[in-house]
């Protein structure tokens, strides 16, 4: 038994397939190698003036470094947050804090946001602010222009995810900040799902906030950062010590902070080759996945991440397909880790104008580079199999053939 108690799933005596990458990743060897290299030599406080605390700064100060080269910002621009919700927390807090103190309060957003900001919104509205969600059409984009036309003169921020974290597809981020740049108003963009996965880097696509989370891109969980352009005024969401120049006291999470710089490093240095393998596996299972009657992908097929597949069957519940996916070996989810749990169907598949009954029966994968063509295979016939089995008694499966209900998809 492992230390502390925690016994493994148990699950493990067999082959696993793990296609849920969006909700979390493994970490990777050579991250877990430094946390615990870093728990075991450099656990000073960083603050300390001896030689120990000192060195365990130099360690944090290098994975400052490391971060802010790996999306092209300055060290100064980093700051290290307990993950991406706060993160995304922080960084609109921060925009309507100032949007305030200039009598404007107003925010443009999206309804496809993960909740860390959907929620974050509105607890604004509650004080007062206005929101404006901008309209994701059915490929799962949104429209810079439609952006620019939710610009108001009171409008203290544009937050637009980079890529979405259920149905992946990704923003065109570039054409949506020269908007927002052109209009003068602060753009934060959620790119938890994008760092590490596709190119991101905060001056050509001229972002002025960007959120991202370690534990996405194969770091530990409860570490991610948030990039704030020179010049942008942060609020604290936590206060106390002077930690991260004042910004976010707490004496800071080195070794999660040393593991996380490891683990985009080592993701940006492959990500080329990486991201060309997904893309093979991704394709094949959209093509083996749309052999199944009534089923339709959501978002995009190619402006969407590597490593997302997400598709809705008529006549089923998502949460009866992973569960038998689950008895099968395979790892999955129906949206975002967040909403699984409820009943609600995926306010992201709303957003894209899914109607409640296809919205319901919806799967995401989320594959890993450790993903084979054999383990696309697996799943296909697995998908295939349950789909089927679960159609044959479904009371919505049987008035749809019934020709009592027309089909959607
Ligand atoms: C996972 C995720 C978050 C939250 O990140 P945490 O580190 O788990 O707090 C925020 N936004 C998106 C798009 C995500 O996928």
């Amino acid at each position: 038994m492992p230390p502390g108690g925690f016994t493994a799933s148990g699950k493990e005596s067999y082959a696993v397939i793990y296609a849920d990458n969006a909700a979390t990743t493994r970490m990777s060897e050579a991250a877990m190698d430094t946390m615990v290299a870093m728990m075991k030599e450099s656990w000073g406080n960083p603050s300390s003036l001896y030689a120990h605390g000192q060195e365990a700064k130099e360690v944090l100060e290098k994975a400052r470094k490391d971060i802010a080269e790996a999306i092209g910002a300055s060290p100064r621009e980093i700051i290290f947050t307990s993950g991406g919700s706060e993160a995304d927390n922080q960084a609109i807090r921060s925009a309507a804090a100032l949007g305030r103190k200039q009598g404007k309060m107003h925010i443009v957003s999206t309804a496809f946001e993960h909740h860390a900001v959907l929620h974050t919104l509105d607890a604004l509205r509650e004080e007062g602010f206005e929101v404006t969600l901008v309209d994701v059409h059915e490929n799962g984009l949104v429209v810079p222009e439609e952006v620019g036309e939710a610009i108001r003169e009171d409008t203290c921020l544009v937050t637009v995810m980079y890529a979405n974290n259920e149905i992946g597809t990704v923003q065109p981020i570039r054409e949506i900040s020269a908007v927002c740049r052109k209009r003068n108003v602060i753009f934060h963009t959620d790119a938890v799902q994008a760092v590490g996965h596709i190119p991101v880097n905060v001056e050509e696509d001229g972002v002025d906030m960007l959120s991202a989370s370690a534990h996405k891109f194969h770091g530990p969980k409860g570490v991610g950062f948030l990039y704030a352009r020179k010049g942008i005024r942060l609020k604290n969401l936590i206060e106390g010590g002077a930690q991260e120049r004042g910004k976010r006291a707490g004496t800071e999470n080195v070794p999660g902070i040393a593991a996380m710089a490891v683990a985009l490093k080592e993701a940006c240095a492959n990500m080329e080759g990486n991201a060309a393998h997904l893309t093979k596996i991704r394709d094949r299972l959209i093509a083996g996945l749309r052999e199944i009657p009534h089923a339709a992908l959501n978002g995009d097929e190619t402006r969407r991440l590597p490593g997302n597949v997400n598709f809705c069957f008529e006549g089923i519940e998502g949460e009866s397909l992973l569960l038998l996916l689950d008895d099968r070996g395979i790892c999955a989810s129906s949206g975002s880790a967040c909403t699984s749990g409820s009943l609600d169907p995926s306010h992201v598949l709303l957003a894209i104008g899914r109607v409640h009954d296809v919205a319901h029966g919806s799967l995401r994968l989320s594959i890993g580079e450790d993903i084979t063509g054999e383990d696309a295979e697996n799943i296909i016939r697995n998908v295939k199999e349950v789909v089927s089995y679960l159609r044959g008694f479904s009371p919505i499966w049987r008035d749809l053939t019934a020709g009592k209900k027309a089909f959607i998809l």
